[in-house]
């Protein structure tokens, strides 16, 4: 095999709390992760050295600071692969959307060449691999439903979070994760969100009962800063959506819904009123790899 094609899917974060804020100033988490089925396409080739990465946006780096390049390059050290490999990313998922958009190309490299160079490396082994990059790299090569925890490296796989369509609407705006965790106030006033209940609700699979479960703690920092993020949540429930919340960091806002129909239209509706460029209707997607 020479070359490959690999799916990069984003996630979405049913449940976001954050329980403290560490002494290395890392914040130690509680989320809900779900894969859905938006993605970045990868295509994989050997070449005969070195690596060179290719993406259909300007403005995105193409050297180590890409994530996509750096799985590579980790990849090529740790098992001495002579080879080159060529990248070319097609990228879908909004950038700096909240969605783990680098992440899931950076797992998507560590599993295409994993594949692409035979190297059979165990699954357990490539998540181990992917937290040097970031802590989200290991839950995009598990994907599915999951419970991370610590810095959200500790993963718990859940059962499979019930099917239903999701609309997915990302406003103009960029939001750098750095900055949200930097002004998340945690106080004896907190409210925070009943991830607990959140899971049990997942359990049983009761979807209008997890979408009234959703909560997400760093909404408190993105949509203070950005109204169009509570405005697109109210657009996309007076339009049918069971719930709608913003995705990890943000400012990406997901909506919930029972019939693809409604979501088709609550998505019109989105992107009619101007409030986001990028809007998606997509679904929950559960095969883990
Ligand atoms: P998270 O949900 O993990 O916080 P995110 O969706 O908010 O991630 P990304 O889309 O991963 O954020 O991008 C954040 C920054 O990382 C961007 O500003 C971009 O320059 C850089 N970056 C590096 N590699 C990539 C990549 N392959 N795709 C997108 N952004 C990348």
């Amino acid at each position: 095999m020479d070359e490959l094609a690999v799916k990069a899917l984003a996630k979405i974060n049913l449940g976001l709390d954050v329980l403290r804020r560490r002494e290395d100033g890392y914040h130690e988490v509680k989320m809900v992760m779900q894969t859905i089925h938006l993605y970045d396409q990868l295509h994989l080739k050997k070449i005969e050295s070195g690596i060179h990465l290719e993406t259909n946006l300007g403005f995105l780096p193409v050297d180590e600071s890409n994530l996509a390049y750096r799985a590579a390059r980790l990849m090529k050290e740790k098992y001495q692969i002579e080879e080159g490999i060529d990248i070319r990313l097609n990228k879908r998922i909004p950038v700096a959307a909240g969605m783990a958009g680098g992440s899931t190309d950076a797992a998507g490299v560590l599993y295409g060449i994993n594949e692409l160079f035979n190297l059979g490396i165990k699954r357990k082994e490539l998540m181990e691999l992917g937290v040097q990059i970031g802590a989200d790299v290991p839950y995009c090569i598990m994907r599915g439903t999951a419970l991370a925890e610590g810095i959200g490296e500790k993963l718990t796989s859940l059962p499979p979070m019930v099917k239903c369509p999701v609309v997915i609407a990302k406003p103009q705006v960029s939001v750098s994760t750095k900055y949200v965790y930097e002004n998340l106030k945690l106080d004896e006033h907190t409210q925070h969100p009943d991830i607990d209940a959140l899971i049990q609700n997942i359990r049983t699979k009761d979807l209008p009962a997890i979408a009234g479960s959703m909560g997400n703690l760093l909404e408190t920092v993105t949509a203070k800063k950005y109204p169009e993020i509570e405005k697109i949540k109210e657009l996309m429930r007076e339009n049918g959506a069971l719930n709608a919340m913003m995705s990890g960091s943000g400012p990406t806002v997901f909506g919930l819904f029972d019939e693809l129909e409604t979501a088709k239209m609550a998505a019109a509706i989105v992107r009619q009123s101007g409030l986001a460029r990028q809007v998606f209707v997509t679904d929950i997607y559960n095969n883990r790899r």
